[in-house]
């Protein structure tokens, strides 16, 4: 697909070669319309119809990162997405929602995998569900966090994802009030890539995705899904 190779590149909070990095990911830039990728993480939690009822209403494609754990919480929110493949594109935010950090340390609350292990267990297991319950082969992991030891990224490109980070970090963990996180979306330029969270529907956070993605689309800019080839790569 010539003209949606991506844009990666990682940056560390810490000087340290051996501390967890948070890895950037861009689309190209457009030709035409500026354009977006909308994507949200189902941590576990609970089902956001705010945001859901509103992409469909208003026809808006998004990448869902989903965990093995809200597959299971949530059957009714996994039937809605189901029942939606022409604008959900569903990949793996893993299957207990372990950060991709090979130490023992917590991050933003988030126990890490520990160990490359536990590691595969936590990659593969998110897939697996996937697999379990939809009928589709994830091509692209989102670690719990956003942040990955550096040592944690081949072993999992060599399982055979692509690493998801983002550009845009809308709503922080779901922790923004509804008009910030609607400023950031609404601020969004082409190429980014936005995240945020459908598994919080008693925060504000979700109120600010619906009115930042009106917003965007009142500006005439493009939404699309992360594309589930890399350029240049087989069919
Ligand atoms: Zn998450």
């Amino acid at each position: 697909m010539a003209g949606t190779a991506l844009v990666a590149t990682s940056r560390s909070t810490h000087a340290e070669g051996t501390r967890p990095i948070e890895p950037s990911l861009r689309l190209p830039a457009s030709q035409a319309a500026p354009r977006v990728a909308l994507t949200l993480d189902c941590c576990p939690g609970a089902f956001d119809t705010r945001i859901a009822y509103a992409l469909v209403d208003l026809g808006v494609p998004a990448t869902l990162f989903l965990t093995g754990i809200w597959m299971a919480q949530n059957r009714a929110g996994l039937a809605f997405v189901k029942a939606h493949p022409d604008l959900f594109e569903i990949e793996n935010h893993g299957a207990r929602h372990l950060a991709p950090v090979l130490d023992d340390k917590q991050i933003f609350g988030i126990s890490p995998v520990g160990d490359l292990a536990t590691l595969r267990q936590e990659v593969e297991g998110g897939s697996a569900a996937i697999r379990s319950a939809i009928g589709l082969s994830p091509t692209w992991y989102r670690g719990a966090t956003g942040f990955y030891s550096r040592a944690a990224i081949p072993p999992i490109e060599a399982m055979g994802f692509r690493i998801a980070g983002y550009s845009l970090n809308a709503d922080l963990g779901a922790s923004l009030g509804a008009a910030q996180v609607a400023d950031r979306i609404a601020g969004a330029r082409d190429g980014d890539v936005i995240v945020a969270h459908l598994n919080q529907p008693r925060r504000a956070s979700g109120a600010g995705v619906v009115e930042g993605v009106r917003r965007l689309q009142a500006k005439g800019v493009q939404f699309v899904r992360l594309p589930t080839k890399p350029a240049g790569s087989p069919a």
